[in-house]
């Protein structure tokens, strides 16, 4: 499950296998479903997290 978290009162959306937030939720899921697929981490998803 996509985990929504609060920020520098920003929502963001933490992908549970990897823990990359995200500021759309639909990248989130996209990643966890990559995450769990695969047991390894798509770039072309990732690149879209928020380098904290
Ligand atoms: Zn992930």
């Amino acid at each position: 499950m996509v985990k929504e978290q609060i920020k520098n009162n920003k929502k963001h959306f933490i992908c549970e296998e990897c823990k990359f937030a995200y500021k759309e939720e639909e990248w989130a899921k996209k990643c966890e479903e990559w995450c769990k697929k695969h047991h390894s981490c798509n770039i072309e998803i990732t690149k879209h997290a928020i380098i904290n």
